[in-house]
């Protein structure tokens, strides 16, 4: 039999386990709203309290500029399933409802800052990408909506997007955000709804002009020789893996653009900069 100071002792611990487990609860909650930032910045010093911080104010203050001499383009904030916010909000004071608000959310904490060589098209298909690898397939909107989603923006990527596909995406984001079973589905469609808002005008770049803007689309890019810089020296033309460039020795050479398959070999051959890219 044990004694009462046994059951004494034993209340005491449980108390302190429980009072050690509420401590471990509110230092979780308090380290949950501590902001970690990635991105093209220069000389980044964390800021103390930047729930309260604009995003302005972290990038010139603490991050110290874009390298490079780039331009800011996009902060995306919570995670994969967080929204991209454009230098418009720029000014958007980083809590949860000011996030919310503009598409966004807190989610993990984490922010990257995107400069201007980021095209928004890829970044949103970058993100997806990750979620359709973490669903876990038990409901048919996230299983299948986010697969979908993903085969749209790849489509438009590799530059065969038609200006409807715009209307199907945002159609089917707000369907997966109301009828998938959980968070992550929910919020799966928040970088593709917030880029497709705050984008807009990439995404018909894409669809309509078939350009990446930001020259990251691969099969939107057009490679193009210089005549008045090409000395004829043949050495694309060795390189092109596909035939795709033709010229005699001494004369200006040239691209068939039906040909090029964009792999790059012939500006890196080129020792006169006569190939140019074009986004
Ligand atoms: S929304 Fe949640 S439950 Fe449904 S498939 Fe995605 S991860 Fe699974
Ligand atoms: S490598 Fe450059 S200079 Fe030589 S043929 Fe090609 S484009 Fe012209
Ligand atoms: S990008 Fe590649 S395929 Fe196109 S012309 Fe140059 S070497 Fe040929």
């Amino acid at each position: 039999m044990k004694g009462k100071g046994f059951f004494t002792a034993v209340l005491r611990h449980r108390r302190r386990v429980l009072a050690g487990y509420a401590v471990a609860a509110v230092l979780c909650a308090v380290l949950s709203l501590l902001v970690s930032v990635n991105y093209d910045i220069n000389d980044y010093l964390p800021p103390e309290s930047p729930s309260t911080i604009a995003i302005d104010v972290m990038e010139e203050a603490f991050g110290g500029g874009i390298p490079n001499g780039k331009k800011f383009k996009a902060a995306q904030t919570g995670g994969p399933s967080g929204g991209c916010i454009p230098a418009s909000l720029i000014d958007t004071p980083v809590d949860y409802d000011n996030l919310t608000a503009i598409g966004c959310m807190m989610g993990s904490g984490g922010m990257i800052v995107m400069d201007e060589d980021n095209c928004m098209v890829d970044i949103a298909k970058f993100y997806l990408e990750f979620i359709v690898d973490e669903s876990c397939g038990k409901c048919s909107p996230c299983r299948i909506g986010t697969k979908r989603l993903l085969g749209l923006l790849t489509k438009i990527t590799e530059g065969n997007g038609e200006p409807e596909d715009l209307d199907t995406i945002e159609e089917l984001c707000n369907h997966i955000k109301q009828s998938a079973l959980c968070g992550l589905g929910q919020t799966a469609p928040n970088p593709v709804l917030s880029t497709l808002h705050h984008f807009r005008d990439e995404y018909i770049a894409h669809v309509v002009e078939k350009r990446c803007p930001a020259g990251v689309c691969k099969n939107l890019l057009r490679y193009t020789i210089d005549p008045a810089k090409c000395k004829g020296c043949t050495l694309c033309a060795r390189n092109c893996p596909n035939n795709a460039i033709s010229g005699t020795v001494r004369n200006p050479h040239v691209i068939d653009q039906d040909k090029c398959i964009k792999c790059g070999a012939c500006e890196s051959a080129c020792a006169f900069g006569a190939i140019h890219i074009e986004a």
